[in-house]
C-alpha cells in the first residue's frame, strides 16, 4: 500500500501551464523565461516518450550531452538507466522519460560545463511543466530519479535516503516510486559499492513491473 503523505510538491499542486497535448507544451515551453537557467543552455529539453505511457520517470535536469543533443537521459547516467531498466525487465522506449528542470544549469570550469544542481526556486518554476506533463498523462506510477525530482513531486518531507523503493500515494491517484538518480551510480569509485547500489537501484525499478501488475 502506498504510503500518504501531509504535503506534496509543486509539480502535484498548486497552477501549471495549460496546452491541448504534450506536444503544445513543448512549443510553449520553447519560449519559457520562468528563470534564468534559458539564458546560458542550448536548448530546451523538454520529455521523450508516449503520450499513453503507463510509467513517468523524472530526473533532474539535462546534462551536458542532453543539453547538446535536443533529448533526456542520453549521456552516460542515460547509458545506465537504460542497462538497469532493461535488467529489471522494463521497456524504456514504453516510458514517459522527463526532467524535474528542462534547461542545463552549469558552471564553465575553462572548456568544461560543470553540471552545478537546480535551486529550490528553480525547481518550484519549472513545475509548471512537470505539473502540467502529469495532468495530460495520468499515468499509473511516477518514478522520481534522485532529490530534485522528489522535492518537484513530493516536497521536502520525503527524503531518499530514508524513504528510497517507497511508494507514496498522491493526489493525482498515481503513486510515486522513491529512488536515486542514475547519476550518482557514476560517482561511486569503489568497485564493490558500485556493484551493490547498482543492484539495489534495479531492485527499486523492478518495483514498476510488480505495480503495473
Ligand atoms: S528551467 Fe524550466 S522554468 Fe527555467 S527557463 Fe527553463 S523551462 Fe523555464
Amino acid at each position: 500500500m502506498p504510503q500518504k503523505l501531509a504535503k506534496i510538491g509543486p509539480a502535484l499542486s498548486g497552477e501549471h501551464a495549460e496546452a491541448p497535448s504534450i506536444a503544445a507544451l513543448r512549443r510553449q515551453a520553447e519560449g519559457c523565461e520562468r528563470c534564468d537557467l534559458y539564458k546560458n543552455a542550448t536548448q530546451l529539453v523538454f520529455s521523450e516518450g508516449p503520450a499513453d505511457a503507463r510509467v513517468v520517470l523524472v530526473g533532474e535536469q539535462p546534462g551536458d550531452r542532453e543539453d547538446l543533443a535536443g533529448r533526456p537521459f542520453v549521456g552516460p547516467a542515460g547509458r545506465i538507466l537504460n542497462e538497469c531498466l532493461h535488467e529489471a525487465g522494463i521497456d524504456r522506449s514504453s516510458c514517459y522519460l522527463t526532467n524535474a528542470v528542462k534547461h542545463f544549469k552549469f558552471e564553465q570550469r575553462g572548456k568544461r560545463r560543470m553540471h552545478s544542481r537546480p535551486n529550490a526556486g528553480e525547481i518550484q518554476r519549472c513545475a509548471w511543466w512537470l505539473g502540467a506533463e502529469l495532468d495530460h498523462l495520468h499515468p499509473d506510477l511516477v518514478v522520481a530519479l534522485g532529490a530534485t525530482a522528489l522535492m518537484a513531486l513530493l516536497g521536502r518531507s520525503v527524503a531518499v535516503t530514508k524513504n528510497r523503493g517507497d511508494l507514496i500515494a498522491t493526489p493525482g491517484g498515481y503513486p510515486v516510486l522513491v529512488t536515486i538518480h542514475p547519476s550518482y551510480l557514476l560517482r561511486i569509485r569503489d568497485r564493490e559499492d558500485a556493484a551493490v547500489e547498482r543492484g539495489r537501484f534495479v531492485n527499486d525499478l523492478a518495483k514498476i513491473a510488480t505495480h503495473l501488475r
